[in-house]
């Protein structure tokens, strides 16, 4: 993320794209654009991008780049897809951009001379072959470890996914059942199982979903609404049995109903969002979701950490997972275009929550004895779940210590929480340090630097094995890094939460 100027905020550019200015240059016409024509759009004045086969005209949009103008010439001229996805994947550019929408990828025709005719065909054969062995090795591979079959009652309609996998657990399953439409998603590292049907017959809300841990079998069981006989589960939809990368499959959203908001801080309120009946959906530790808004006709998405609705005090009480409810704990800025649309939702009203994505593993934390955790303001939140998993789970764990950097007493979050966490459990400890005290406060201040770091991040011994999880705002976090670097902390024993 980079400053923007002023004026260039995603609501001016949202106000720009509906001022009726022409941004493509091209007075509305689409055109068929070649492999040369784009290259040949390669300077900032000057910038076409083609995403997923459709051609932008991003001069446009260089100064309302969040990420910055040198990132989008990345891909300037060329084929931006893979680098969009890599960094960009829940951005809906087809809303975003759709003004600076130049046309289509022109199919490029296969014309050579007659005697490089014969080296293509061989090329293609050659490719294609590959291709084939491709599929045809994914579809085994998908066979060997993924099969799905279903059966039913009178009254019951079960489907079984086997995974063969042994560590199957709740968190690897995501169920979505709504209006007819089944979607079961199976995740194993960075790929994902999915079944994808539109069902014969018309089931009830409730779906009910069984893991056999041990042997990675998993029952989504269905109830049907009149009880007739199916002649089959229906129609496969699109990514119906497949085993494809994650990053492969587009973000899926559900609309989640909000329950309540309750202030945390003064600018800070705890969302409680409303899984709908049909789903079924654990949010792993240190991991985001994506929340959709339709913001003045662009649709507009903004990555969220779900926390616990309070922070459990007893650690024999296991996690809190009812799996019906996301806890989202937002800052309403007061210029902030997403959080001030969030803020004025009405208790009832609807909001698009995606699946779970992020690269925190729950192993990281499973072997550490110190957790050290600094947060920057809202950067806390993913630190909620993970304290609460090392101090009920981790057998291993002997120290857990939260700096907590805020501007002012008032910003602290869940302070009283914390403080009578640390009073309880001897293992935690927890430092507040604020950049913008009031004179009253005795505590310690100043912003993240290498004395204050090496002042309250140690070791519990000599050779203990310790995790730093390190989160807030894009600089707290980078020169963080840096600073435990140079304390001679190792690349594997920091984990920093980013975009
Ligand atoms: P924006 O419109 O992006 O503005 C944010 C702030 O910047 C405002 O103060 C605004 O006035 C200012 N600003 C906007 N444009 C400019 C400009 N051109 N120049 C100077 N200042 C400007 N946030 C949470 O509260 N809770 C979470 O759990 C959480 N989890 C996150 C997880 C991840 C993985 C990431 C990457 C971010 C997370 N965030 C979280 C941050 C969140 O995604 C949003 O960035 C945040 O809510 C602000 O969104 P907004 O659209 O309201 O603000
Ligand atoms: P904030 O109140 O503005 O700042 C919190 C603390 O961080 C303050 O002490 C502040 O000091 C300090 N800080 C701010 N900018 C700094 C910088 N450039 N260098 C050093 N210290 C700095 O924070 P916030 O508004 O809650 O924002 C939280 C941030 O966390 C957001 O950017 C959000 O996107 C991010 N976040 C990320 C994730 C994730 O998983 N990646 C999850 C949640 C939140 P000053 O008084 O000096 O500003």
């Amino acid at each position: 993320q980079v400053p923007l100027k002023p004026g260039r905020s995603l609501m001016d550019w949202i106000r720009l794209t509906k001022s009726g200015k022409d941004l493509t240059g091209l007075k509305g016409r689409l055109i068929e654009v070649t492999e040369d024509e784009l290259s040949k759009h390669n300077k900032k004045e000057d910038c076409w991008i083609c995403i997923r086969g459709f051609v932008y005209n991003v001069t446009p949009y260089m100064e309302y780049h969040p990420g910055g103008e040198d990132e989008l010439m990345r891909a300037a001229g060329t084929d931006g897809t893979d680098l969009f996805d890599q960094v960009h994947r829940w951005v809906n550019y087809e809303s975003m951009l759709k003004e600076c929408l130049v046309g289509r990828m022109a199919v490029k025709p296969i014309a050579a001379p007659k005697g490089e005719l014969l080296h293509i065909l061989i090329f293609y054969s050659r490719y294609l072959k590959m291709k084939l062995l491709k599929y045809l090795f994914f579809s085994l591979f998908c066979f060997l470890f993924y099969s799905y079959d279903w059966f039913q009652t009178d009254s019951l309609v079960t489907i079984v996914i086997y995974t063969k996998q042994k560590d199957m657990n709740a968190e690897l399953v995501i169920v979505d059942c709504q209006d007819k439409q089944l979607r079961g998603e199976i995740i194993m590292d960075d790929r994902s199982y999915l079944v994808e049907v539109d069902l014969d017959h018309a089931v009830s809300e409730d779906v009910a979903v069984n893991i056999a841990e041990k042997v990675g079998k998993v029952e989504i069981i269905l109830n049907k609404k009149d009880n007739i006989h199916w002649k089959t589960l229906g129609q496969p939809g699109e990514g119906h049995n497949t085993f494809i990368k994650r990053t492969d499959r587009g973000l899926f959203y559900r609309k989640c109903k909000l329950v309540s908001k309750t202030e945390v801080t003064p600018d800070t309120k705890l969302f409680y969002l409303m899984l709908p009946k049909g789903t079924h959906l654990h949010v792993p530790i240190g991991q985001h979701v994506y929340l959709k808004q339709i913001i003045a006709g662009t649709e507009v998405v903004k990555p969220y950490t779900p926390v616990l609705p309070f922070l459990p005090l007893d650690i024999q009480e296991p996690p809190h997972h009812d799996g019906v409810h996301i806890y989202l704990m937002i800052k309403i800025y007061s210029h902030g275009l997403f959080t001030q649309a969030l803020d004025h939702l009405q208790i009832g009203d609807y909001i698009s929550v995606s699946n779970p994505e992020g690269n925190f593993k729950k192993s990281q934390v499973q072997i550490s004895e110190d957790l050290l955790l600094l947060a920057g303001g809202t950067g806390f939140t993913p630190m909620v779940k993970l304290l609460n998993f090392a101090l009920t789970e981790v057998s291993c764990l002997r120290t857990a210590k939260l700096i907590f950097f805020n501007k002012t007493e008032d910003d602290i979050l869940w302070r009283n929480q914390l403080e009578q966490l640390a009073l309880k459990d001897e293992r935690f400890e927890v430092q507040f340090i604020l950049s913008q005290p009031s004179k009253d406060w005795v505590g310690k201040q100043g912003n993240i630097s290498s004395s204050l770091l090496s002042e309250f991040v140690k070791r519990s011994r000599r050779d203990s094995k310790v995790l730093i999880c390190i989160c807030g705002p894009a600089p707290f976090t980078e020169q963080g890094v840096q600073y435990l670097k140079d304390l001679g902390y190792s690349q594997g024993e920091i984990h920093a939460f980013t975009a």
